[in-house]
This record gives structure tokens, C-alpha cells and sequence, in this order.
């Protein structure tokens, strides 16, 4: 591509950023719960979305000064094009989507400050989000599981797809053309890949029960309430209980940003859900071709979405939405707009285009 020329500054490697930063910076853009990615990157162009954006997130947490600017250009243009594009939700723009939650998370919810983190931290936290489903092919782990898959096979049926997302990261990261991080001393290079594998493969639901058990004992045994005592999430006894306690952290923070988006505005909230239903209806029709089990979701033919969504919203969103709110005050809003969704997808009707979802069958193999 040819901005991936020789050059050295990430400003003029992408010709059009500052069109971008104007739309990013306006009310209700990146920095903003608001954010309608869709649209950006309609007026960006989707081969640009994902390494563009991420350009805007490393320069408002000032990491650029810490990489290797045209080797992050490289490999942000090859996370880009690793993930899928035949995949209809677990793609580019749910990696920046999820990395954007992050970035709120970071800024409104104030974790920088309150994890006391360092840069190293906060570049494996947003690396770890733009990558975390790096290569998905669109089928849960059960199914790679049920149909003892390659994948299943290379991990073991542990965290089948997390396991293959991270890999794919630091396959890429292993190359010197597109190795931003070269620069680090092996320490620091060590802990920022330790951050990344914790944080990514804290995104498999499988995790969700104990993960939030732990939170909500983590926040009761310190009493924490509306922000009140939140610092005692940290344990300061020593270098490890620190790393330790804010791993946890930000592995529960990257898990709720991974299941973030029914606390987006309802319109936003319908589009993901329906391409994410259309994954999982084409992963049903397969089972159904394999005479494997139809997983939970999945039949097109007895899946009333709508009717779906406030069960997901209570069940997950909202129970990870309102402990992290404890903690951080100022993402009570994101929970709050959850609980509305929850209302309007009581009342949903579905128009004729969703409709399309219970009969379109996309792709086999
Ligand atoms: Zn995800």
C-alpha cells in the first residue's frame, strides 16, 4: 500500500488524518459513548478505519513517542487485513469498536489514573483491544470444539479462538517489518506481553462467571461504592500483587468493552446485533449440516432476536456494567443506556431488511 512508504511521521503517512481528527474530536465523536463507527468509516473507507483509528488512540495517550511509527503503520495495516472481512461482526470494526470502549474506559472512566497506569500498561491494554479477535472465522469456541477443528486441535479445546487471536498478534508482532515494539528493552517487551495474553483471553465468556465473582468479592471485601475506596483495588504490597491487581482489572474492563455494545445508542445497538446474528444463524445452518447440536442463538429457524436481547442485556452486559460502575463512577451513564436498550427491545419491531437475517444464508463450508 502505498502508505506504507518510507516515512517517518505518522501525521504525513496518513495524508487524510486530519480530516479524520476533525471528525474525531466533534461532540459525540471518539471520545464519546456516542460514537458511530459506522459512519466513520463509510466516510473514511474501511481499509483505512482500523489502522486510522488506532493512530488516533496511540496519539491521544501520547504512546507514539514510545514505537516505532512506520513499523506501527505496518502492523496496524496488517491487523486490518487479518481480520476478516467475510466475517460479519467478529471483524476489523468490532476489534477499534471495542478498542474505542477501551479508550473510554481509560479517559471517562479514569482507569489510567486509578490503575496507576504506565505507558507500557495502557499500550498492551489498547493493542490487546484492537487485536483481541484477530483472524476469527466467525464460529464459537463450542463449535470449533464440536467439530474438532484445526484450531481446536492447535489449542487444545482451550479458549480455542482467544488462544488463536493472541498467537496471530505476536505472529505479526514476529516479524521485524511490523515489530513497533522492537525498540523495548526484553523487560518491558515481556510485560506488555504478558498484559496483552492475560487481557485477550479474559475475552472468553467461558471466564464470565468467575471473573465477576471475583470482582464483585474484590468490591465488596473493600467496601467500594460509588467510587468511594476505589483505589483499593490495587495491592501495593509488592511489584507482583500490583501487576497482579491490575491485570484483573483490566482484563474484567476488556471483557465488559467486549460485550460493550448494547450501551451504545439504540440504532448503533440493533446494527451489531443483527450481523452478529447473522454469524451465528450461518454457524447453526452448519451444525445443522454437520448433525452437530444447534448452539444456543443460533437457529435461524426458532431465534426471535429482539426477544433475545434484554435477557443478554441483564445477564451479562449489566452485571459486569454495574459493579465496574462501582468502581467507576462515571460509567454509570454506559449502564443506564443499557438498561433503556432493554426497554426498546421489549418493543422492537423488526423492519423488513432485519427481517432478511432469518432466511439469507451466506456462506458454507
Ligand atoms: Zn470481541
Amino acid at each position: 500500500m502505498l502508505v506504507l512508504q518510507k516515512t517517518t511521521s505518522i501525521r504525513t503517512l496518513y495524508s487524510d488524518y486530519e480530516r479524520v481528527e476533525a471528525l474525531l474530536n466533534a461532540e459525540d465523536g471518539f471520545n464519546s459513548r456516542n460514537f458511530d463507527l459506522f459512519t466513520v468509516s463509510d466516510l473514511i473507507g474501511r481499509e483505512k478505519t482500523l489502522p486510522l483509528l488506532s493512530v488516533h488512540l496511540f496519539l491521544q495517550h501520547n504512546l507514539i513517542k514510545h514505537v516505532n511509527e512506520h513499523k506501527l503503520s505496518r502492523f496496524l495495516t496488517e491487523v486490518s487485513t487479518t481480520y476478516r472481512r467475510d466475517v460479519s461482526y467478529h471483524n476489523d470494526l468490532h476489534g477499534i469498536d471495542v478498542a474505542q470502549m477501551a479508550h473510554l474506559f481509560l479517559v471517562q472512566g479514569g482507569l489510567t489514573q486509578l490503575l496507576e497506569l504506565n505507558h507500557l500498561d495502557t499500550l498492551a491494554f489498547l493493542t490487546a483491544a484492537i487485536c483481541h479477535d484477530l483472524g476469527h472465522d466467525g464460529y464459537t469456541n463450542a463449535y470449533h470444539v464440536n467439530r474438532v477443528s484445526q484450531r481446536a486441535i492447535a489449542h487444545n479445546d482451550v479458549s480455542v479462538q482467544e488462544s488463536y487471536h493472541v498467537a496471530e498478534t505476536f505472529k505479526i508482532l514476529s516479524k521485524s517489518e511490523a515489530n513497533f515494539l522492537d525498540e523495548l528493552k526484553p523487560q518491558a517487551f515481556k510485560h506488555i506481553r504478558q498484559r496483552m495474553i492475560g487481557c485477550i483471553l479474559a475475552t472468553d465468556m467461558a471466564k464470565h462467571a468467575s471473573d465477576l465473582a471475583s470482582l464483585k468479592q474484590l468490591i465488596d471485601s473493600k467496601g467500594i461504592s460509588e467510587g468511594e475506596n476505589a483505589h483499593l483495588v490495587l495491592n501495593k504490597e509488592n511489584d507482583q500483587s500490583l501487576f497482579k491487581s491490575q491485570q484483573f482489572i483490566l482484563e474484567t474492563c476488556l471483557h465488559a468493552c467486549d460485550v460493550s455494545q448494547q450501551t451504545r445508542p439504540f440504532s448503533t445497538v440493533a446494527k451489531w446485533t443483527y450481523l452478529l446474528f447473522e454469524e451465528f444463524f450461518n454457524q447453526g445452518d452448519l451444525e445443522k449440516t454437520h448433525s452437530l447440536p444447534v448452539s444456543f442463538l443460533c437457529d435461524r429457524e426458532t431465534t426471535s432476536i429482539p426477544t433475545m436481547q434484554p435477557g443478554f442485556i441483564t445477564g451479562v452486559t449489566l452485571t459486569l456494567f454495574a459493579p465496574l460502575s462501582q468502581i467507576m463512577p462515571s460509567m454509570t451513564e454506559f449502564a443506564d443506556s443499557a438498561k433503556e436498550n432493554c426497554e426498546k427491545w421489549q418493543a422492537y419491531q423488526e423492519g423488513e431488511r432485519e427481517k432478511l437475517v432469518y432466511v439469507k444464508c451466506k456462506q458454507q463450508n
